[in-house]
């Protein structure tokens, strides 16, 4: 009865053939297991159900090869259960995460558990409760109903228990069947609104798209002039004789005929009429919607350059001012591309995923697109991944980070728009994966062009260019005679000598807001820090009050009356006495988002000012809201942290505020001044419009400070030149590659002994080139202490150099006396 008890002896091997698997853990390398000789067949891309370990789990296992070679040690288990019947991830992909383990050194397992839908990685702990079709009936699996009634009594049940209520080893495969049939749900699907929206649409009945057809029906209709109306709209809305007839929502029809539904049901009842039900957000085979617009002169160039470019290059770098158009350049592309019958990927920093960017899309190329982002349900990634192995695949994905896992077959064309933002960059958990590196890498998998796009590069990709290894195409020109903004700086002592500051804003600043708002025209303002007032602090001894878990300040929320730890959410009231000396006079230190909204509430009362942050966008549709609401004018401020400075066109914004750029430039890291020139140029870019060039003012203390003056002149040839001489000189990146090891422990005792054996065996293989163990400025975060080490590896030798890093790590992780430590490695650390 028991399949896992055969386990095949060593010496019937030969006869047998092996799966290696990737199983969804954190664990390194690959298993392998038996297939049975009776056994369905199993190809690679395919999954099956294997026991792992000793309380012999089960686990939804990838298999990544099928071969003949008995791996040596004395019992090898047989998988239990194919659960595919054809692979579900295709030859690419796998060789992707195989690329990507090594290179961000963490275990193919958790490549896998990123990269596929959660409802397509199973285990024993997968909790899973009834679906929407708890009715429905299995062929063949009597057995399910049992589940199903278990479910009624209980809310969630685990693989491992349905496996016992049904009485097997492997439920795996009944489970499966019945989530594809939408029995059973993951319990973090019920969260989701599942519900796959599905609509009514109307279409011709075959015999009657003719148009003689159709005018026999016209002159049949006449004495019924309800139904003669609806047909007329239908042959407009539907265009069913061009040569692109769209499709036509039952909903839309009525709507538009100003009729009723039983006029429409007449229609199908008389036979001229067949309506049908689909998905909404699944493809149509609309064509093309909109003619291409036309690209001004330099665009044209850019283009020309680009597609020249790629004769020579497979990747290059597209710099392109703030709305010089490169969504347009883009589009060209994109459509070539899929004239060509390539797929196309396009991916955006999650934040720039909105309804603005799909709409533009969209109107363009209709359904032909599909959207993939973290805010989607599991079940429409699912979907979307399905659909991706399908012959109907999207010609384009539209897609944040996560977009790169899918399944492509025939990529033709990636384009990474905004390339420098640190969102492409996943921070936690692992694999700790920068897209825009992944896209490039999956863009020779495929033999696919990739084009990188930004008004502000990253160092590595202009060093890139600069040695050749890209190619590199500037659009230094805005559309349609925009005018890059006018920056001033404002000195903040000056400022504040001359009693010319109000709260935050220096008088220049409140001028130029108020000249904006006489115009009605619209103001940014960027802080890059959230909350009301980021601490409080004792005027008598200076204590601050911190968080009991890390070891970092609180920062008030004024709209809760809270103190909120940024780093584990924790809150706190406000104190009312110092936590050292008791002394009741508290003050309050710097200033956040909130505090600043406040401001300017007081300086602008009838202004309507509405705040941009992870507070304010906490929502699934309040990011959404807020561009909208700003987009149509509806607001007349905005306020916010860096999110602000991100991929948004507005037309009407003439006026950006930087309120202090002091905190940007001098935050202790080494990409500080590369982040502060791209944000600032960013968000400066969001200012200005037709014929009329818009005003950026920089508030800071030091005015001098170089990077202010090479934002002035958006400089970013000599911004580059400046970055690079002091990368070069502290053997930094690009010159460098970085792996940064943070190691985290309840006792500092244990964690500084460990984290200085390893930092003293790193140094026998790479010497200095190993930094630290170094105590981070913050150095506890939810009750651990924290170490970290930075390692330079050499760029010419890194693949190397990162294995002995990796032998060393599991070399000294292997010492039971350091087990315990838990240990963070990030490469190429952002
Ligand atoms: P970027 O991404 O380079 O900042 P966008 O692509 O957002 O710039 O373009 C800025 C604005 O100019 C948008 O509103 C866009 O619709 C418009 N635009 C750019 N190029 C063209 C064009 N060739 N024809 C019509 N409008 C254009
Ligand atoms: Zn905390
Ligand atoms: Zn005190």
């Amino acid at each position: 009865m028991s399949t896992i008890a055969q386990e095949i002896p060593q010496k019937d091997a030969g006869k047998v053939r092996y799966v290696d698997v990737i199983l969804p853990l954190a664990v390194p390398g690959t298993f392998t297991y038996a297939l049975p000789l009776d056994g369905p067949p199993v190809v690679a891309g395919m999954r099956v159900a294997v026991p792992f370990g000793r309380g012999r789990k089960l686990y939804g296992a990838l298999v990544l090869r099928v071969h003949e070679q008995h791996p040596g040690y004395a019992k090898v288990r047989p998988i239990l259960s194919a659960l595919d019947n054809m692979p579900v991830v295709l030859s690419e992909q796998m060789a992707l995460w195989e690329r990507m383990a090594s290179h961000y050194l963490c275990s193919l397992g958790e490549v896998m558990i990123a990269a596929l839908p959660a409802q397509l990685s199973l285990s024993s702990e997968t909790r899973l409760v009834a679906g929407p079709n708890v009715e429905v009936d299995v062929p063949g699996e009597g057995r399910s109903v049992i589940l199903l009634q278990a479910l009624e009594d209980r809310h969630v049940i685990t693989m491992q228990e349905a496996g016992e209520l049904l009485g097997l080893k492997d439920p795996m495969p009944v489970v499966k069947r019945l989530m594809e049939r939408g029995a059973l749900l993951l319990e973090e699907q019920l969260k989701e609104d599942w519900k796959p929206r599905m609509a009514k649409f109307i279409r011709l009945a075959p015999e009657h798209t003719s148009e003689t057809a159709l005018h026999k029906w016209f002159d049949q209709l006449e004495k019924a002039p309800k139904q003669l109306h609806v047909l007329m709209r239908f042959v407009e809305l539907s265009r069913c004789l061009s040569d692109a007839p769209k499709e036509v929502e039952q909903a839309k029809l009525v709507h538009a005929s100003n009729s009723t539904t039983s006029v429409v049901k007449q229609l199908i009842t008389k036979g001229l009429f067949q309506p049908y039900e689909r998905e909404v957000g699944k493809p149509s085979d609309e064509s093309l919607q909109q003619p291409l617009p036309e690209l001004s002169p330099a665009q044209q160039t850019a283009l020309d350059s680009i597609e020249s470019g790629f004769t020579a290059h497979d990747i290059l770098l597209l710099r392109g001012v703030t709305s010089s158009g490169k969504t347009e350049i883009y589009t060209t592309l994109i459509e070539r591309a899929i004239l060509r019958k390539e797929q196309v990927l396009y991916l955006l920093p999650e934040i720039a995923l909105t309804t603005q960017i799909i709409g533009r899309l969209r109107r363009r190329f209709g359904e032909r697109i599909a959207v993939f982002h973290s805010r989607m349900a599991q079940h429409e990634r699912t979907a979307l991944w399905m659909r991706c192995l399908d012959k109907n695949a999207p010609e384009i994905v539209v897609g944040a980070r996560s977009a790169i896992f899918l399944p492509y077959r025939d990529l033709g064309l990636i384009v990474v728009d905004e390339e420098h933002d640190t969102s492409y960059k996943q921070h936690d958990p692992a694999p700790r994966y920068n897209a825009r590196d992944m896209a490039v890498l999956l863009g020779g998998l495929h033999g696919a062009k990739v084009l990188l796009g930004s008004a502000t590069p990253s160092m590595e990709s202009q060093h890139n260019a600069s040695i050749g290894k890209y190619g590199r195409v500037d659009l230094l020109e805005r559309y349609g005679a925009v005018q890059l903004p006018v920056i001033t700086r404002v000195d903040l002592r000056d400022s504040a000598k001359r009693k010319l500051m109000r709260g935050h804003f220096s008088s220049t600043l409140i001028d130029s807001i108020q000249q904006a708002l006489a115009k009605r025209e619209q103001v940014i303002i960027f802080q890059n820090r959230r909350g009301y007032v980021p601490v409080w602090q004792c005027e008598t001894c200076n204590w601050v009050p911190e968080c009991d878990q890390c070891d970092v300040s609180l920062t008030y929320h004024k709209q809760q009356h809270q103190l909120r730890c940024h780093y584990c959410g924790r809150h706190y009231p406000p104190p009312t006495h110092c936590g050292h000396c008791n002394s009741p006079r508290l003050r309050m230190l710097g200033f956040g988002t909130e505090k600043i909204e406040e401001e300017l509430g007081e300086l602008f009362p009838e202004a309507k000012i509405v705040r941009m942050d992870q507070d304010t966008t906490r929502g699934k549709h309040a990011l959404e809201r807020i561009l909208t609401a700003f987009g149509q004018g509806a607001v007349d401020i905005l306020v916010g942290t860096q999110m602000v400075t991100k991929g948004l066109d507005f037309d009407h914004v003439s006026t950006v505020g930087i309120i202090n750029a002091d905190k940007l430039l001098h935050f202790p890291d080494l990409r500080s001044h590369e982040r502060a020139f791209q944000l600032m140029a960013q968000v400066a870019g969001r200012s200005g419009r037709r014929k009329q060039a818009g005003a950026v003012i920089i508030q800071a203390q030091d005015v001098l400070h170089p990077v202010l003056e090479l934002v002035v002149n958006n400089d970013v040839e000599g911004m580059y030149t400046r970055e690079l001489e002091h990368r070069r000189a502290h053997g930094y990146p690009p010159f460098t590659r970085l792996v940064q090891l943070t190691l985290k422990h309840r006792y500092e005792e244990k964690v500084a002994t460990t984290a200085g054996i390893l930092a003293t065996a790193l140094q026998a293989g790479l010497g200095d080139r190993v930094l630290g163990p170094e105590i981070p400025i913050i150095s506890r975060i939810r009750d651990k202490h924290l170490r970290r080490l930075l390692i330079k590896l050499d760029r010419n030798r890194h693949n190397s150099e990162k294995q002995f890093v990796s032998d060393t790590i599991d070399r000294v992780f292997g010492e039971p006396e350091h087990r315990p430590v838990q240990l963070v490695t990030d490469v190429d650390p952002m």
